[in-house]
């Protein structure tokens, strides 16, 4: 029995990964190298995470200890020095552990709009119905209209009051009413303490990871095999590329579900209307190499007014190989549903645009020596309020057919690389002990 891993990012490695001592495995990549959304590139000395700054954090201990002893000793741990460009000021990150920081006025807002929402959850009353109500029910009104309407609006270019909710209690906890009280009175706290502390490989980028995952693979991984068709044979399945075709007992995909659904060509019409509905956006991610040295010691900052972009991530405070001795690499976010009149624009708009907003904040527009501009088709999952009954409409009918899903667009859904390698790992035992086969 030969399994055949569609997609060669962390999900597709790490399946590989704890496969290979059970069946043999092989994985099929389009890219010339394995990483996916990890990968990174070093150019003119400068490293950059090529679709969007990436850090090593995780809840699951048992992954956080498998990534760091993967990656030994090429790794530094860091301390999150974060912000949010507040009206011209800095404010601590989360916004909410940094009430102190803004004017009285804003602060009175945010504590009465805190003091608020919790009395209303204290009284009970009908749960929020998305996530514009999700997130006004969690923080009050003061935080929202001054950072996370905005932001969020900005991130996911989606009217927040078509989004679900299911999604967000996990990825934005509210801290202790207490935190947020001290906080305001100006006495130090931290949110999103699990993010606090986290690691970054010490050379080559987040895509050191992947790179970790490949080095230890007996399993073999093809690179630059596009996959175009996939056809059932004889009880398996045939994987080409148009010029050479591979054949396995059983295919395990993370590569994005549209892909997998056009290269299995026959779809019922129900199943197509479904996936059409599954909503994401595309990132472009402006490299930017300055030659000036430090810029600052923040982490990354969050930007929601009308700056193009909605993050700068300072890279060499991840790992100082990021930039030559003396300079500064500077990466710039910058979301877009596929297809948008933003995503038509050409590269050197996008980068002129950033270095315009970005002009007398950190550096001037004469210290940026390199410019460049890369673009994620698939980023972000945004879930509007469809879309658990469209990922299950087509997941269902993908795993009908016995194909295993396993990763961020195989499965839709908001993970990062640490749930990446938990469902690659989950979905591994089940298969060695030929089971199911969802990832969940
Ligand atoms: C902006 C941003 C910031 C993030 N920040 C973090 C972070 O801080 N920490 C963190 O842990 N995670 C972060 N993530 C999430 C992380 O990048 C993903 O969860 C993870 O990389 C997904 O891995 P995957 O293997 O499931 O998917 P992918 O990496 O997308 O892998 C799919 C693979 O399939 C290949 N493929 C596609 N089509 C074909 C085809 N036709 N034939 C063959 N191969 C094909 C692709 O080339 C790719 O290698 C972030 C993601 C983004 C976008």
């Amino acid at each position: 029995m030969t399994i055949g891993v569609l997609g060669g990012g962390i999900s597709g490695l790490s399946l590989a990964y704890f496969l290979q001592d059970h069946v043999e495995v092989e994985v099929l990549e389009a890219a010339p190298e394995p990483g996916g959304l990890l990968s990174s590139a070093t150019v003119n000395g400068y490293t950059f995470d090529l679709h969007g700054g990436h850090i090593l954090f995780s809840r699951d201990r048992e992954v956080l200890e498998l990534e760091k002893r993967l990656l030994r000793p090429n790794l530094v741990e860091c301390r999150r020095n974060t912000k949010i460009w507040y009206r011209d000021r800095r404010v601590k990150y989360p916004f909410e552990n940094g009430l102190g920081e803004l004017p009285p006025g804003d602060r009175l807002a945010c504590l009465q709009g805190v003091v608020e929402a919790h009395l209303r959850q204290a009284q009970g009353g009908p749960p929020p119905r998305n996530f514009h109500e999700w997130l006004l029910h969690t923080f009050g009104e003061g935080i929202c209209r001054r950072y996370l309407w905005p932001y969020n609006e900005k991130i996911w270019k989606h009217p927040l009051d078509g989004m679900s909710t299911h999604w967000a209690g996990a990825r934005l906890p509210l801290p202790p009413l207490e935190d947020i009280l001290k906080s305001a009175m100006g006495i130090p706290t931290e949110g999103y303490t699990h993010q606090l502390n986290f690691y970054y490989p010490r050379r080559g980028g987040f895509q050191a990871l992947a790179r970790a995952v490949a080095r230890r693979l007996r399993a073999r991984v093809t690179t630059g095999f596009r996959i175009r068709s996939i056809r059932p044979r004889g009880g398996g399945w045939d994987v080409s590329d148009g010029r050479e075709t591979r054949h396995y007992t059983r295919i395990a995909s993370t590569l994005p579900i549209p892909t997998l659904l056009q290269a299995l060509g026959d779809i019922p019409p129900g199943v197509r209307r479904a996936a059409r509905g599954l909503r994401h956006n595309s990132l472009y991610a402006v490299l930017l190499g300055v030659d000036k040295p430090g810029l600052d010691d923040i982490s990354w900052c969050y930007f929601p007014g009308p700056e193009l972009f909605h993050k700068i991530s300072f890279m060499n405070n991840y790992s100082p190989t990021m930039a030559p001795r003396g300079k500064s690499a500077v990466m710039a976010e910058i979301t877009t549903p596929p297809g948008s009149p933003l995503w038509g624009k050409p590269d050197s708009w996008v980068a002129r645009r950033v270095i315009e907003d970005l002009h007398g904040k950190w550096f001037h527009r004469r210290d940026v020596e390199l410019a460049m501009v890369h673009r994620t088709p698939h980023a972000y999952v945004v879930y509007d309020l469809q879309s658990q009954r469209n990922i299950q409409t087509v997941l269902g009918y993908i795993h009908r057919r016995s194909i295993a899903t396993t990763g961020r667009f195989a499965e839709w859904e908001y993970i990062n690389s640490d749930m990446c390698i938990r469902r690659a790992w989950e979905l591994a035992k089940r298969m060695a002990r030929g089971r199911g086969l969802t990832g969940q």
